[in-house]
């Protein structure tokens, strides 16, 4: 789930995002190593997280491009709470990456970027946004991005956490923001109030983010009670991919018959995010490429 709230008396937005059941929907449809499985998890969480605070109606895409054995990582959520997620990775390199020592954004996923983008249909502007993976975590490396790019200073705590033998996957975030300065605020309290509650982020355990028994109001007034906390209700998150047998049906249609076929005249084609296979016989290619709309 995510929970918009905010602070009282200070001009400070925060989001909280607590996510278990989808992410393990995510991953056992690929069954990737724990490793790609922990950055996957991540990048979703991060990108619940950043598309709870926006206004938006469409798909938000999370993306990273790099040169290390995790090569990408693709986590998209529709402004109704479906979310799908997959990587790429090097199997050989990714093992000895696992070995070695070092902070996780340069060890497995190297020097490259981490793109936001949301889409909302053909007619709308297409926002992006692009910053270099300089920092030790994803988080880090978010938080980078909000400093330099001029927009709201934000300040992002995230955990994961992996039961390797129940293949449970446990997830949370925490993001405060700080609002455009009111006209008539007081400059010295807008900057106290901003410091506390980056400071008591600061303080949030991963045990308290990821306890499955701390209800996330409970641990919003823990954190908040003393300036006051107000919270909005909490928004489902779900696993839900957006792949269809009439969608792949278009995308073949839009190739030469010859290009997406194999040699018994058949196509089969993957969907990346959920692993669903549709598969054409030559029999349905016929309708499709003779039969005008399949
Ligand atoms: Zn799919």
């Amino acid at each position: 789930m995510a929970q918009t709230f905010q602070i009282e008396g200070v001009d400070v937005r925060g989001r909280l995002v607590r996510l278990s059941a989808s992410l393990d929907a995510v991953l056992d449809a690929h069954g990737y190593p724990e490793a790609v499985s922990r950055m996957l998890a991540q990048t979703l969480t991060l990108a619940v997280t950043l598309a709870s605070a926006l206004k938006y109606e469409g798909i938000f895409t999370l993306q990273t491009q790099s040169d290390g054995p995790i090569s990408l990582l693709v986590a998209d959520i529709t402004s109704d709470g479906a979310v799908r997620g997959y990587a790429r990775f090097d199997e050989a390199r990714l093992a000895e990456a696992v070995k070695a020592d070092g902070a996780e954004v340069p060890r497995l996923l190297g020097a490259g970027h981490l793109a936001f983008t949301v889409d909302q249909g053909q007619d709308m502007e297409r926002y992006q946004g692009i910053a270099a993976l300089e920092g030790a975590t994803l988080a880090e490396c978010t938080h980078h991005y909000f400093r330099n790019s001029e927009q709201l200073e934000t300040a992002i705590s995230l955990s994961v956490r992996f039961d390797g033998e129940a293949r449970h996957m446990r997830a949370g975030a925490m993001m405060v923001q700080r609002m455009p300065h009111q006209k008539n605020a007081d400059e010295a309290e807008s900057e106290d109030g901003w410091r506390r509650a980056v400071a008591l982020l600061a303080s949030l355990s991963e045990s308290e983010l990821l306890d499955p028994s701390l209800d996330s109001d409970a641990l919003l007034f823990r954190l908040y009670h003393e300036d006051g906390v107000r919270v909005q209700p909490p928004q489902p998150v779900f696993h839900r991919c957006r792949c269809s047998r009439e969608k792949v049906a278009t995308t073949l249609k839009s190739f030469p018959r010859a290009e997406i076929t194999d040699d018994n005249g058949v196509s089969q084609v993957v969907c990346e995010f959920c692993k669903a296979d549709y598969t054409f016989a030559a029999a349905d290619l016929d309708a499709l490429f003779d039969g005008g709309d399949a």
